[in-house]
């Protein structure tokens, strides 16, 4: 049977600040998807990390469609009559346009979909994160697929030893590059390398069989100004010819830096958070979470919390002494992100304009003392 996963996100507002939904909120939505359950939808989860609320949607009617696209769009805005009456932080915020034009690509919320021939033991992880970016995951990624020392399944099964296939997206232009392994690993190593330009946006077998998808928008190229982090989505399959699941959930055991946090303008650790958690108020560390389903006939199990076990409170330990340890240097690059991709650019641009004045006075006074200089020959 040909299943379609849609899994769309938004932040649409936060209890406080950019800490989570409220639940009248992420009720709201629930209620006005699950009364497709059944009909336009066979199954759906509605869940939230942060202040962004996913929806996950398994149906038969493809990629891109525009009516599942239009029901998570209408979520979002019903959502958004909430936050606003409740007024919730950032109400609405990730909905960029005013009226909804046949997908959700471009408009604001994060996707990632894919459609495909459901195995018997359909098994797959959703990652979602909050205050970080899209190429959080490019790292992640690599371990699953590219790397046999974080994944020793590349080796011993024989599907991923044959490689896969990465589609790697510029998001500054929006093409997509078709990078294979093993043939083409030293260049999707260099695209991997810098996280903010290059994202990956799905990865298939070498048989052309769907592993994973990822949403790529970046939102200041839509709304042409900085509106908010990006924070991603994937759906990642798992298990048989793919990576374990404990393969793909591993891949986050050793928090790496990310570019996101308060403000979005600074690098610290990606700390894995169990299903549903709010936003830190510790400087937002960057969150991930893993909601791990079996699925037969479209039908989901109720979510595994990937990141749930006691294990991952170690982890988390590991992310929070990265992230003081990265904090204590302020403002100070690398801690802060390169002036491009910093959140609040408008007000560094306005910083540096006036440091430059100051700059040219510099120079100005030079001149003064050296004319002072001519002209009083004995001081
Ligand atoms: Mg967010």
């Amino acid at each position: 049977m040909k299943i379609t996963l849609s899994a769309i996100k938004a932040d649409i507002g936060g209890v406080g600040g950019h800490t989570r939904p409220s639940n009248a909120l992420l009720k709201r939505v629930e209620e006005f998807v699950m009364a497709e359950k059944g009909k336009l939808l066979i199954d759906c989860y509605v869940g939230f990390i942060g202040d962004d609320i996913h929806i996950l949607m398994s149906h038969t009617h493809g990629v891109g469609n525009a009516r599942v696209h239009q029901l998570a769009w209408d979520a979002f805005i019903e959502g958004t009559k909430v936050a606003k009456a409740q007024g919730l932080y950032g109400a609405g915020q990730d909905l960029l346009k005013d009226s909804f034009s046949g997908n959700v690509k471009g408009m604001g919320p994060g996707v990632a979909e894919m459609e495909f021939e459901e195995r018997a033991n359909e098994a797959l992880v959703v990652f979602a994160a909050d205050k970080t970016e899209p190429g959080a995951f490019n790292l992640p990624f690599y371990k699953m697929f590219v790397d046999s020392l974080s994944n020793t399944g590349i080796i011993i099964n024989p599907d991923l030893a044959e490689g896969v296939v990465f589609n790697v997206m510029d998001v500054l232009t929006g093409e997509v590059a078709e990078l294979r392994l093993w043939e083409d690993k030293p260049e999707l190593e260099a695209a991997l390398m810098y996280p903010a330009r290059y994202v990956v946006e799905s990865i298939y077998s070498k048989k052309g069989e769907p592993i994973v998808s990822a949403s790529t928008d970046r939102l200041h190229n839509i709304a042409g100004t900085y509106v908010g982090k990006d924070d991603p989505i994937a759906i990642v399959r798992t298990q048989r010819a793919f990576p374990a699941t404990e393969e793909a959930c591993s891949a986050f055991s050793n928090p790496h830096f990310v570019a996101g946090n308060t403000r979005g303008s600074h690098h610290l650790p990606l700390m894995p958070v169990r299903l549903n958690t709010a936003a830190s108020l510790n400087y937002s560390i960057p969150i991930v979470s893993a909601a791990v389903f079996s699925m037969h006939d479209g039908v989901l199990t109720e979510p595994f919390d990937g990141f749930g076990t006691p294990d991952w409170d170690y982890i988390r330990s590991i992310a929070v002494e990265r992230a003081l340890a990265m904090r204590a240097q302020g403002f100070i690059h690398p801690a802060t992100l390169v002036p491009e991709e910093l959140e609040y650019n408008k007000g560094y641009e306005a910083r540096m304009k006036k440091l430059r004045e100051r700059f040219k006075a510099k120079a100005a006074r030079e001149e003064e003392k050296e004319q002072v200089a001519r002209t009083n020959p004995d001081h």
